[in-house]
Order: structure tokens, then C-alpha cells, then sequence
């Protein structure tokens, strides 16, 4: 109805030109940014999104080629718990301290940085586990090079190592096996290897491409030979950054310290962020005041790569956010509380990820080329079939990809890599567990469930012929 008034066009015209492109809408909805354009269309009317102006001011201008120098990996590790990924985080952060950095007491600012000895950097995201990685993500931060996945050699391959394996996959991150815990006697790293290999990942020992190595987190053994493999690994990506301009990245964690205020510690993924630049991240904005490493030194400057601690934010900004440099405090300010006013507007968000009613309307829009389903189900069998019956779905215009597959119930995790992935969740004989249905209806992921394949099989048929009845 809003935009039937800006257009002055009776609010039923409105609704029939939704309908003539397979939405039923109601007068109150609000339209996405793709239906407004298309149906402002038909009325002859050009839509102009503000926020495209607000955030116009915060582009970067690429680099030249010339400017980029290579820069250190960024690395998370990830797998199942008790594995030993905080063990190893922690045996690499105490044996590569960067030299004359040693002081100060480890405080888990989120990131570290270590110098080996060689002389490579490796940067640390130090919040262990897919969920952090993967939320990062869904907020549409690009952060992470490269994932360690932890598997402990005296157990097996665990349903959070295969979460992990598909979040990485699915980020199109490579992944370093890390096969821990090989000091122990009952450990079996072949074995490891062998229920990698069955389910499609060959590691380099078995004449396949994924790196591994046998470590224990524990005694440090492999440790070096680990990282070395990571750098190996990060050369192909050719990661590259100009460290000569003013500094942009993104936000790993913030909160409020009683005496300090605001600490936020960002990661520097190009420029050189430097005491004193003024700072926008996300709807929070700032002069830096100080910088700290994970030791509690202070920094002068952080290059590409390079985590830190900052204060100097009028609040704390979001994991995931990104930040910038602006020559001008005011300019920064301005667009931070922009953001803050149309965050607030948008709170009624209108759809942002796909779902099951959606798909026939977006195919028929032709920017739809890929669904991604996360499948979730009781048993292996029931899992495998559908896998396959939804493969088969596959057309010329649309593939359907099955991101994730598991024996289960829907997790928060497998929402998260939803929201990230833009994929919609089906549960077969399973249901949500804990918080994963409040994270949906927050995230607006689509869950389905039925108990009968022919069901789930037709449904999506359905859908990708748009035929799908929407639900009301
Ligand atoms: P996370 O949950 O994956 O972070 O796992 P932790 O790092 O907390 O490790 C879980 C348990 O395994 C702890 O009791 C560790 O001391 C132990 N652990 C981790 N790595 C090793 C290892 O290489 N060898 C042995 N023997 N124990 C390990």
C-alpha cells in the first residue's frame, strides 16, 4: 500500500502486477527489493534505494595490480568437540610467539597473529567451531582462507567434523585435515583417512589432493609440519592485498570493558589501519585511541592480515560487521547512524532467503540458477534416497545442490549454513532442536519436514515447476 501511494495507483492494481509474477501479497507486506523495481516497472516508475546512497560512500576503489603485495592466510579450525581444536590454537599461539611480543598475559581477543620460524605469518580466527565461522558468514563476511579440521585419531569422523567439512565446502574454503591426538595408543589415524576417503575426500597419503597431517596438539608433534601444509596450501590461493591505503576488514568480536569502553577486535584485510584514523564499523563509528595485540602490547599500525584490538567506538559493532576508513569524522558518524535509522526501519525485514514458495517466482524472474538444501533426516537410508531423488531434480536452469546431508535433528548449526548458503532446510522424521526454529524465524529460513519421500520429492518438484499452492 505504501508503494501503491508513492505511485498513486490504486493498492489492487499493486497486487494483481505481485500476482501476475506468482505473489500473493497482502497490502501490509512489504516487497523485496527485486519485486519493488519490477513492479514500480510496470507502473513507469523508477525505484532509488537509499541505503545503495549511504553505503555508496563506504566503496572502495580496487586496487591496481601493482599495489598488491601477498599477504598472510587467514585460518579457522574447525570439528567436532573435544577434538582438540582449542588445544591446538593454543599450542600454536604459545610456540610462535612473534619475537619481543612476549609480554602480557594471553587474553582471547578473538584472532591472533604468529610469526613462524621462518619468518611466514599465519593469522588465527581463536573462536573454534563452525558456528562462529559460519555466522560470520551469514552476516556476508568473507574472512576466512583457509579451515584446519581437527579430527581426533582415537575417535571417528563425528557429525560436527562432516558439519565442518560441508561449512567449509560450502564457503568454498580449502580445508587442512589436522588427524590430533596421534601421542595416544589407541589412536588410529589410517582409519581416520579411510572414513575420509569413503565419503569422498581423499587426503595426499591416499593419492588424493586435501592435505592432512598426523599431529598431537598435545606433545606439539606434526604441529610445525601442519602449518607448513596451511602455508603450502594459502600459496595456491595467491592471497593478495595493497597494504599502502587506508585500512577496511572486518569485525571478529566487541564488548564493553568497565574501565576501557568499547574494545572491539577487528581483522585488517587491506590497507593499514593506524592510531588515530577514524573508524566506521558496522552502526558504530570512532576515533582508534589505542591498538592491542592478543598480549595486551600495543601497536602502532596493522597491516593486511593483521589482527588487533582497537578502542575508540562510540559502541560495539557486530561479529561479521565490516569496517572502514574515513578521512572525516562527520562523514563517518553520518553514515552510522544512517545505518542505525534504517536498521530500525527495516526491522520488518522482508524476505531475504530463498524459500520453497519462492523458488517458481524467482525462476521465472531468471536470476534463479542453484537450490541449496540442507538435508536433515532419521535415518541413513531415508537420507541417501532423497539425496538422490532430489539430484535428479536437476534441470538445465536449475540445479539442486544438497550442501549438507546428515542423520539428525535440524541444529542451529544447520540454520546458520542456511542463512549463509541461502539454502532451505528439509527435515525428514526429524524436527528443530533447541534454538534452531527461533533462529530460522529470525533468519527466514525455510524448514520443511515430512515423514513421506514421495511428499518431500513432489514438493520440490513442485516448486522448481512454480507450481507449488503458497501456503497462507
Ligand atoms: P575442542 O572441544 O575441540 O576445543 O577440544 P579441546 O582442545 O578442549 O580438547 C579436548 C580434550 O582432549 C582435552 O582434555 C585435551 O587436553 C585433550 N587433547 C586435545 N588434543 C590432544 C592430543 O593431541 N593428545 C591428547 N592426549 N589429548 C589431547
Amino acid at each position: 500500500s505504501e508503494v501503491a501511494t508513492m505511485m498513486d495507483v490504486p493498492v489492487t492494481k499493486v497486487i494483481s502486477a505481485c500476482m501476475s509474477l506468482g505473489m500473493m501479497v497482502t497490502m501490509n507486506q512489504r516487497l523485496d527489493a527485486e519485486t519493488l523495481s519490477i513492479v514500480a516497472d510496470e507502473f513507469g516508475f523508477e525505484v532509488e534505494f537509499i541505503t545503495a546512497d549511504i553505503e555508496e560512500a563506504v566503496q572502495e576503489e580496487e586496487d591496481a595490480p601493482e599495489d598488491l603485495m601477498a599477504r598472510a592466510p587467514i585460518v579457522t579450525v574447525m570439528g567436532h568437540v573435544d577434538h582438540g581444536k582449542t588445544s591446538l590454537l593454543d599450542y600454536i599461539r604459545e610456540e610462535n610467539v612473534i619475537a619481543g611480543e612476549s609480554g602480557g598475559i594471553t587474553q582471547h581477543i578473538g584472532a591472533y597473529g604468529v610469526q613462524l620460524k621462518n619468518g611466514q605469518k599465519i593469522a588465527f580466527l581463536d573462536t573454534p567451531g563452525h558456528e562462529a565461522f559460519t555466522a560470520m558468514r551469514a552476516r556476508g563476511a568473507k574472512v576466512t582462507d583457509l579451515a584446519i579440521i581437527v579430527v581426533a585419531a582415537d575417535d571417528a569422523i563425528m557429525p560436527q567434523t562432516k558439519e565442518a567439512i560441508s561449512h567449509a565446502q560450502a564457503a568454498g574454503v580449502p580445508i587442512v585435515f589436522a588427524i590430533n591426538k596421534i601421542d595416544k595408543p589407541d589412536a588410529n589415524p589410517e582409519k581416520i583417512k579411510e572414513q575420509l576417503a569413503s565419503m569422498n575426500l581423499l587426503v595426499e597419503d591416499w593419492g588424493g589432493k586435501i592435505q592432512s597431517h598426523d599431529i598431537s596438539a598435545k606433545t606439539g608433534e606434526g604441529v610445525p609440519e601442519l602449518l607448513e601444509k596451511v602455508l603450502l596450501e594459502a600459496e595456491l590461493l595467491e592471497l593478495q592485498a595493497n597494504p599502502n591505503r587506508s585500512a577496511n576488514g572486518t569485525v571478529v568480536e566487541a564488548f564493553l570493558d568497565k574501565g576501557r569502553g568499547y574494545v572491539s577486535t577487528i581483522l585488517v584485510q587491506g590497507g593499514t589501519l593506524k592510531i588515530g584514523d577514524y573508524v566506521l564499523a558496522g552502526q558504530n563509528s570512532g576515533k582508534v585511541k589505542a591498538m592491542h595485540d592478543e598480549r595486551g602490547n600495543n601497536v602502532e599500525q596493522a597491516g593486511p592480515s593483521t589482527p588487533v584490538s582497537i578502542l575508540g567506538l562510540d559502541g560495539a559493532p557486530q561479529a561479521g560487521d565490516k569496517f572502514n576508513v574515513f578521512e572525516d569524522e562527520r562523514e563517518a558518524k553520518t553514515i552510522a547512524s544512517k545505518r542505525t535509522q534504517l536498521q530500525r526501519e527495516q526491522s520488518v525485514r522482508t524476505q531475504r532467503h530463498i524459500t520453497l514458495d519462492e523458488i517458481g517466482r524467482r525462476i521465472a524472474l531468471g536470476d534463479f540458477k542453484e537450490l541449496n538444501i540442507i538435508l536433515k533426516g532419521d535415518v541413513d537410508g531415508s537420507v541417501e534416497a532423497l539425496t538422490d531423488s532430489f539430484q535428479k531434480l536437476s534441470t538445465e536452469e536449475i540445479q539442486v545442490n544438497i550442501i549438507h546431508k546428515a542423520v539428525g535433528p535440524i541444529t542451529e548449526s544447520d540454520v546458520l549454513l542456511a542463512s549463509a548458503s541461502d539454502a532451505i532446510v528439509i527435515g525428514f522424521n526429524v524436527r528443530p532442536m533447541g534454538n534452531a526454529r527461533q533462529i530460522a524465524d529470525k533468519e527466514e529460513i525455510d524448514i520443511r519436514m515430512y515423514s513421506i519421500i514421495y511428499d518431500a520429492i513432489n514438493d520440490l518438484k513442485d516448486a522448481m515447476e512454480g507450481m507449488l499452492s503458497p501456503v497462507m
